[in-house]
Formats: C-alpha cells, structure tokens, sequence
C-alpha cells in the first residue's frame, strides 16, 4: 500500500466542505477596511475549525502535518471557490509560526502557536524608512535596562498592522561591528505604551500596510528570540518563509484562479480569437513553471538543498506573472473593467483585474525587489561581474 496521500479524495472533501463554508458575495459586502478585517478574522477561524488554515505546519499541531503535494491541492482549491485570501493572518501562520519553530524557545512555542490558532496575529516590523533592500542598515533602537528593553525608532510597509495583536521586530542593540552583528530580534506587543501605527493608503483605495512609531517601548526580555545580537540569523528563518512557502501558496492560488481569465474569455466571445488564445497558452504556460519553479524550491529545502538564487527565481517568476495574468485580465475585461469600483482590499482575489494589476506591482518589491533578485541571480549563480570588463565612468 501507498503512503502517498489521496489527493483526488482530499480535493473532492475540501470542494464539499468550500461548498458549504465559503464566503459568498465577500466581495461586493466588505464596505470599510474594519469590515474587512472582520472578515478576515472569521474566515481564518473557519478555515482552523475545518483543518485547512495552517496545513504546513508540523503533525503535531492541529491542521498540520499535510505533504507539499496536499499544500497545493487545498491553495488551488480556495482560489477555484474564490475564497479571499488571508491578509491579515500570513505573516501570523507562515513568518511568526517558522520563526517560532525553528528559532524560538520552547516557552515561546507554547506561549504563541496555539494563539494564533485562536486568531492572534502578528505583523512584521523588519523594513524602516532607510532600510529596506540594505535591511541590515537599520537603525531602530533597542536598550536593554534590567529586564526589559527600551526601543525607540520607526518601522515602516508592515503589513496588517494596524490590526496587529504582536509584531516580529528588529531592533538595533550594538553598532560595533558589521551592521548584522548588532541586530536583534524580539517579540513586541502591539498594545504596549509608547506603540503608535498609521495605515498607508494605496493607488487601489487598500490600506493594506502601516508605518509603526515606537517610543520607550518596554519589552521583556524574555520576549526575544535567540541570543542579544544573533537577529540577523533569525530573520533569515522568517525571510525564507516569506520567499518560499508563501510563494508556494501564492503561485498554486494563481494557477487554482486561472479559470476567471477563461471565463472572460468566453463572456466576452473571444473563444475563437486566435491572438486572445495565443496570450492565454502563453499565460497558463508562464503560470505552471512558476508552480514548477516554487515546486523545486521547496522540495530542495525539504531535502536540506539550499541553491543560492531558487528563492529569487520564485519570486521574480511569480511578480511577473502576476502581472501578465492581471493584464490580460484587464485588456479582455475593456473600459468596464477599468471603471469598477474599486474593492477594499486588493490581492490575487479575482473578479477585480484592474485592482490585481495595480498590487502586481507591489510583489516586484514585497520580499526583496525585483532588481535585488536579478542582481543576486547575475552576481551568485550567473557568476557575472559587478561591472562589465574594462569598465570605465
Ligand atoms: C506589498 C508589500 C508588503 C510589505 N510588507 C512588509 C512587512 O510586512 N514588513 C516589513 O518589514 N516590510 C514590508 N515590506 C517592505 C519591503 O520589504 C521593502 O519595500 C523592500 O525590501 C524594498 O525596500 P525599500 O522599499 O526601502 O526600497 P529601496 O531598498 O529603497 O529600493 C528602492 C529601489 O532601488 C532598487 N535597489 C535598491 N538596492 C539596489 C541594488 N543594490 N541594486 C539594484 N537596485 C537596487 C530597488 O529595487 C527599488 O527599485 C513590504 C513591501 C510591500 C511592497
């Protein structure tokens, strides 16, 4: 007998259970951004109630344990019932939870795994002002007196955190040394005095991010993870969530959202227009080697093979993409699609083309910008030189 898991069976189960539990008309209802992370919160609940929210986490935590091959049926699945994606809790179920478990203590993995089960969510304090593709330039400050450090400084593009309950924060608690030598990491409350967040709005009417204030903010030191000093290493452990399993989910969403595009395709009578059909081969082709791409990524690191440069192939293959896909969406949709009222929020939702086209943009800079990845892929595996031979300004 196979222990390769049933993926036709567990396809079928999770079409019955979205038949039933899917949001409907989400969309069109959510009117403020309050709603929406309302929203957000009892879809995530649902979605821990049914086992589907946190299907990579290890076995031993409800909802986990499921293989890479069971990931991608259940991100396919919630994209074809056009359910929203969680906005509000990935940096919560992939960024905290991988840093957690891979870097935190074990009091820390009791203390905040099972909360965000129960919905506590957590936003990502790493990019300031000046410091964003140099993050190791950062320049928020961390004191330590007694028990607690004083952490003065400004946080900036943090994602959801305007509703955040914690923040994965790095702060700056030396400035001997190389820059990375003197970062640490720790675990803020969002509530705690001396905490202030304003929402950025957005060319798409989202407010989908939020600068972080912070002054004299108390955290306890038993609130960081690692030793004092020793945040760069941890962050890598919440980078590389955010650059691999987060793709994954996001590239198996794209692919599980294609049949829109084909849908306007035959609404709009181009079944038979050769060019139209020529653009959506090119498209479904682009989006199947970006699964492949996420695919191999993450079967390496499962098997402890880590390439310099899969993690920048991902993600430039899925920004683009993404932006190939909204495009033909928008240029089939016509003039009514541009004049739609723009949703609240915007992602890889569908239904919205002109509103992903606009955030399709914001993924060439999302986890490390489009012209860092080619720079990475030209210096590390193209081995190129920094400037063409006999190079002269
Ligand atoms: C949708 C979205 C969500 C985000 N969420 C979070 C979050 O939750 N938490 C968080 O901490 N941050 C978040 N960020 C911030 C993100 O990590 C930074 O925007 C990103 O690292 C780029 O930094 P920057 O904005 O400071 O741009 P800069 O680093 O100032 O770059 C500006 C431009 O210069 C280019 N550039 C910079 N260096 C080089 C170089 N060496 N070679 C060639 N070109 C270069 C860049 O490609 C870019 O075009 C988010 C960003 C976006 C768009």
């Amino acid at each position: 007998m196979s222990d390769e898991p049933d993926l036709d069976s567990l396809r079928r189960e999770l079409r019955s259970w979205l038949a039933v539990n899917a949001p409907q008309g989400w969309r069109e209802k959510t009117q403020t951004h309050a709603e929406f992370a309302a929203d957000q919160r009892a879809w995530f609940l649902k979605l821990v109630e049914g086992g589907y929210a946190t299907p990579h986490w290890p076995a031993e935590w409800p909802g986990g344990g499921r293989t890479l091959a069971e990931q991608k049926v259940i991100y396919e699945e919630l994209a074809r019932a056009d359910t929203p994606r969680l906005l509000l809790s990935f940096v919560s179920t992939y960024h905290a939870a991988a840093t957690f478990l891979e870097c935190g203590s074990e009091a820390q993995k009791a203390k905040y795994l099972p909360k965000i089960l129960e919905g506590e969510t957590w936003c990502q304090g790493f990019s300031e002002p000046n410091a964003g593709s140099d993050l190791a330039s950062l320049k928020c400050r961390a004191e330590r007196k007694g028990d607690v450090y004083v952490v003065s400084g400004q946080k900036i593009w943090s994602t959801m955190a305007q509703y955040a309950d914690k923040c994965l924060l790095l702060v700056r608690t030396s400035s001997d040394g190389p820059k990375q030598a003197g970062i640490t990491y720790l675990l803020m409350d969002m509530k705690a005095p001396g905490v202030s967040v304003r929402p950025i709005n957005q060319i798409q009417g989202d407010q989908e991010f939020a600068e972080i204030f912070l002054d004299e903010v108390e955290v306890p030191v038993e609130e960081r993870v690692g030793a004092e000093g020793a945040g760069w290493a941890v962050a890598q452990a919440t980078l590389a969530s955010e650059r691999g399993l987060t793709l994954m989910e996001l590239s198996y969403r794209m692919r599980g959202a294609l049949h829109y595009i084909a849908d306007l395709i035959r609404t709009t009578g181009r079944n038979d227009d050769a060019g139209v059909l020529r653009d959506f081969g090119d498209l479904v082709a682009k989006v199947d080697a970006t699964c492949a791409i996420a695919d191999q990524f993450l079967d390496n690191r499962i098997n402890g093979i880590e390439r310099v440069g899969d993690a920048s192939f991902v993600k430039n293959s899925y920004s683009r993409t993404l932006r190939e896909w909204s495009a033909l969406g928008v240029r089939l949709g016509g003039m009514a699609e541009q004049l739609r009222k723009p949703i609240v929020f915007g992602d890889l939702n569908t239904g919205n083309f002109m509103a992903d086209f606009m955030n399709s943009y914001a993924w060439t800079i999302a986890g490390g910008s489009e012209e860092v990845q080619r720079n990475i892929i030209a210096e590390r595996v193209l081995e190129m030189p920094r400037e063409p031979k006999g190079w002269t300004a």
